[in-house]
């Protein structure tokens, strides 16, 4: 139960004067949230820059592009002219030193000239541009007269906006919310605010939503840093909560005598490499222990997890015990299934497959197999960790390409059984900083051999003037039976953005060689996907037209020749895995970056460093180095929730001091008793780290 102290903070913001469905509906789309955001979400917005009134110079001396205040008099108004309905309302004012033009698009001609009377003194804010030889100012942030301006705070926030939410309402609103504000106990130890100098949590919101100097917004700044630090606590004592249950003596051991991995392996058309033999040993080590196992498997696309995650899951089943798979995609799931299933019939294993798309009796088949332990091996996508999907024995969860699940589903999925040991298998390496703050700790193993006999890709950047001449070499390499990937960023046509699109790229290349083209994109449902899938692994389509649904994992060994259009729109990650697509079968494969010139200078480092290089940690290391942290993982877009505050580039450095205060208090007081103890169950929701909480003190 969240403390009560806590729930002013989680009342809904249309309690606060002033916010309306309307504005609900708003801030529902800029907080990101599906239900009703609360004050606490608001509180937890931060600012990304401020307006500081100190800077009042004269008219003449307004630099234009910055953010001014002037002092005016309303010379004259010039309302919208009735022929033309879309130009705005101009209003012409003046200092001593020179004119300035306010501009309001679509404002009601009335609240203008109330608002500016003609021959009255006003304060006036906002970005100042030179138009026509003029300055001027378009919607002004404030306009006060004097005795309005005196009451105005010196310096005002400035909120990451969406469209229709108007700057003023939001502030308002997070004035509001501020006064609603309770009195909360300090949970971090005196010690530690000694050493860091942090804030009261009470400060630091009101210093950087109220700023009284522009940098107290930064956020390096000691306001933001606290809150991320407070964040970051409550992230890692949920970890160390998730790894103290983890590390309890799970009694039981999950592996058996061996011959089920043995059948799988003979049955293998291959020998396995030594980095996946030493993996397997660390594992099943591992399983043999009275610890639960936490451990990824970290190895380039290609480099063969899949097999070892398999062999994983034969080990609990030797021990009569069930293992899950659990994939991000619908495709990655079923092509999971399509390799494993033919290895472990061999081997007397007994996988199914559960997503979205088995539904009604065939559903309700699995779920009960599964419950009698009739299933040895369930893979899966989210639909794994729904309440309807109940284990007799789940004694070991594998999760494949981790960083698309959030901490949330890991430990929704280790719940459906007792003492189940975790795999994750990741294709990017993860830097020290992220894997400590995605999982306070965990062992890994790497495949760094890549299994024998691949070729290398041959990778070459070309312009899109080029295109005709791609084209015809992607004909004569159909005529010559090979299999070729074509892969365009989105879907469907975009006004703003003018990046090929799959649809239109199908349409054309079908009109050039007909029926041998196919396409798949994120938006086709399941079975079509398949179907299309499955005849280009057959080779009845040569030429696959793609987005990005290929990226993880697809295997179609035969395919030699990807094709990426508008290369430069991708990032380093994204195009490895991509091009981890092909390489992987007899023939010598080729890689035809596609990009649209002019390049900026980064989108050619990016590209060069593709070209330069098939080596996957090399590409992390680089990417790293180019775009900052958060990205390399693709945590940024795939917009988890679990940090909101801080930023991995700026507050890397209290990740450590984070994990070591939380390691440190879960020694001190592992059931979080006391007032301490209180206060730390604070601070777990209101950071919404309480899924933790039912962890504290158990084993
Ligand atoms: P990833 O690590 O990217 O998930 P996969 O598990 O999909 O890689 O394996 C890629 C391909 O390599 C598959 O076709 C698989 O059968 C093959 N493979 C796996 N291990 C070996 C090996 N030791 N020798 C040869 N081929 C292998
Ligand atoms: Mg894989």
């Amino acid at each position: 139960m969240r403390p009560a102290l806590l729930n002013p903070l989680f009342a809904p913001v249309t309690s606060l004067p002033g916010v309306g469905p309307k504005q609900e509906k708003l801030l529902r789309y800029l907080l990101s949230r599906d239900d009703t955001p609360r004050l606490v979400d608001l509180l937890l917005h931060l600012p990304v820059s401020v307006i500081d009134r100190r800077t009042r110079p004269k008219i003449r001396d307004a630099v234009p592009g910055t953010v001014v205040t002037l002092e005016v008099t309303v010379d004259r108004h010039r309302p919208v002219p009735p022929r033309h309905p879309r130009a705005p309302h101009l209003v012409y004012a003046s200092d001593d030193t020179g004119d300035v033009v306010l501009t309001y698009f679509r404002a009601a001609k009335d609240y203008v000239e109330k608002l500016l009377p003609v021959g009255a003194k006003r304060y006036v804010s906002g970005t100042a541009q030179m138009f026509d030889g003029t300055l001027q100012i378009v919607h002004p942030d404030r306009v006060v007269d004097a005795e309005g301006f005196a009451r105005l705070p010196a310096i005002d926030p400035v909120y990451p906006l969406t469209v229709g939410l108007a700057i003023g309402s939001l502030r308002r609103a997070v004035a509001q919310a501020l006064l609603k504000l309770p009195e909360l106990p300090e949970w971090i130890s005196p010690e530690l605010l000694r050493k860091s100098q942090f804030p009261p949590l009470a400060e630091a919101l009101n210093r950087v939503h109220a700023p009284v100097e522009p940098t107290d917004i930064l956020p390096d700044g000691r306001y933001w840093s606290r809150l991320a630090f407070d964040e970051l606590l409550a992230g890692q004592l949920a970890l160390a909560l998730v790894r103290a249950q983890l590390r309890r003596p799970a009694g039981e051991r999950n592996t058996g005598d061996g011959e089920l991995r043995r059948r799988i392996i003979d049955a293998l058309p291959y020998a396995l490499t030594d980095s996946q033999a030493q993996a397997l040993a660390a594992i099943t080590a591992d399983l043999r222990q009275p610890l639960r196992m936490l451990r990824l498997l970290q190895g380039d696309v290609g480099s063969g997890k899949t097999v070892v995650a398999l062999l994983a899951a034969a080990a609990v089943t030797e021990a009569g015990k069930q293992a899950a798979l659990m994939a991000p995609t619908e495709i990655l799931a079923r092509q999971h299934l399509k390799t494993i299933a033919p290895l472990a019939e061999r081997a007397g294993i007994r996988a199914a497959i559960l997503t979205s798309r088995e539904k009604g009796k065939e559903r309700r088949e699995i779920l009960e197999r599964l419950a009698q332990g009739d299933i040895d091996l369930l893979i899966g996508t989210h639909a794994l960790i729904q309440d309807e999907v109940e284990f007799k024995a789940l004694a070991l969860a594998v999760v494949d390409e981790q960083h698309r699940f959030g901490v949330r589903e890991r430990l929704a999925l280790t719940r459906k059984g007792d003492a189940v040991d975790v795999l994750v298998l990741s294709a990017t390496p993860i830097p020290r900083t992220l894997v400590l703050s995605y999982f306070g700790d965990m062992d890994i193993s790497e495949l760094r051999d890549k299994p024998a006999g691949r070729q290398p890709i041959d990778t070459r950047t070309v312009p899109n003037s080029r295109l005709n001449e791609v084209i015809d070499a992607v004909g004569r390499a159909l005529s010559a039976g090979r299999l070729v990937y074509w892969i365009c960023p989105l879907v469907e046509p975009s006004e703003t953005v003018k990046l090929a699109d799959a649809q239109a790229r199908f349409d054309s290349l079908r009109q050039r060689f007909g029926d041998r083209v196919g396409l798949v994109h994120g938006k086709m449902r399941g079975p079509e996907k398949d179907r299309v899938m499955a005849q280009f692994s057959a080779g009845e389509i040569g030429l696959l037209v793609a987005t990005t649904v290929v990226e993880v994992g697809v295997d179609v060994p035969a395919a030699s020749i990807m094709v990426i259009e508008n290369a430069e729109r991708f990032g380093l990650s994204q195009l490895h895995q991509l091009r981890g697509r092909i390489g992987r079968g007899a023939e010598a494969s080729t890689c035809l970056l596609l990009y649209r010139e002019p390049l900026n200078e980064m989108s050619t480092a990016r590209l060069k460093v593709i070209r330069e290089t098939t080596d996957g940690f090399r590409i992390a290391e680089e990417d790293l180095k180019l775009r900052g942290e958060g990205d390399v993982l693709g945590i940024r877009q795939s917009g988890l929730p679990d940090y909101r505050i801080a930023r991995l580039e700026t507050h890397g450095g209290l990740v450590a001091t984070a994990r070591d205060e939380a390691l440190r208090i879960l020694k001190d007081n592992p059931k979080l008793e006391g007032e301490t103890g209180e206060a730390l169950r604070c601070l777990l929701y209101l950071y919404e780290r309480d899924e933790a909480v039912p962890l504290i003190g158990a084993g």
